[in-house]
């Protein structure tokens, strides 16, 4: 569903992402780990054109996005079809929590308001927040707000899930309650790329770890032998800080 073919980005002089080969399979969830600043914002931020890339191919779900952001039809379609859930939960401060649910079906994919408000309930039903619904994000915890953020990003109805650090942000006491909502997310089968610190979350969800520094993949696998027996150096590095 996503295929990154020889991926190239700079800012400025700087060449954040090198000939970066990925390939993601529907149902797959692989999980993004490495330092700051070795380029994993970046990368999530490109497969859905947060961010332009300057050479080689990149494509989500059969829309294939160009080099230097040219415009083109894809870039509309991935904006709709992938979902983003980011450290910080970017709701909508104006709008109740079940506003910012149903705002994005309601414009992009023209849903009804019932309909819109039928599927929000359900959504936020799933992620605990119910009871919660008339509230304002600034009167929700944080682990709250990030269920909310997640449920905004599922009425859209993903065909694939981006999540940048989602609990980073969060009080300790209340990264269990969002991770139980992306591990439940993962074991219906949605499609994930997951940028995170949580290595015990990432051993148990990921079906694929891949380890990047410097803006190249230096190592990649299934958890047991990412987290067990890296055969890089840079990856047993990291790691042994981490973990
Ligand atoms: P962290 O774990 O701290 O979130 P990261 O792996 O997500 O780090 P990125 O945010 O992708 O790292 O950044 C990779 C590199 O690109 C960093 O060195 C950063 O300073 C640089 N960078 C990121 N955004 C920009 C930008 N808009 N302009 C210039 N440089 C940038
Ligand atoms: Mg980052």
């Amino acid at each position: 569903i996503v295929r990154l073919n020889k991926l190239n980005k700079h800012f400025g002089d700087f060449h954040v992402l090198q000939d970066i080969d990925l390939t993601v399979t529907p149902g797959e969830v692989v999980v993004i780990i490495g330092a700051s600043g070795s380029g994993k914002s970046t990368l999530i931020r490109c497969i859905n054109g947060l961010e332009e890339f300057q050479q080689g191919e990149l494509d989500v779900d059969g829309n294939p996005l160009l080099p230097d952001g040219k415009a083109t039809q894809a870039l509309q379609k991935i904006r709709t079809e992938v979902g983003m859930v980011f450290q910080q939960f970017n709701l909508f401060p104006h709008l109740s929590v079940l506003d910012n649910v149903i705002l994005a079906p309601m414009k992009v994919r023209g849903l009804s308001r019932d309909a819109a408000v039928e599927t929000g309930e359900r959504l936020l039903a799933r992620v605990g927040i119910s009871d919660q619904i008339d509230k304002y994000p600034t009167q929700l915890s944080g682990g709250q707000q990030q269920r909310v953020a997640l449920a905004r990003a599922l009425a859209m109805e993903p065909r694939l899930m981006l999540f940048d650090e989602p609990t980073s942000a969060l009080d300790p006491e209340m990264i269990g309650e969002v991770l139980d909502a992306m591990r439940e997310l993962a074991n219906e089968g949605m499609t994930m790329m997951i940028v995170t610190h949580e290595m015990g979350f990432a051993r148990e969800v990921a079906d694929r770890v891949i380890f990047i520094d410097k803006g190249r993949i230096v190592e990649e696998g299934p958890p047991e032998t990412i987290f067990d027996s890296p055969s890089e150096a840079p990856t047993q590095s990291f790691l042994s800080r981490v973990l």
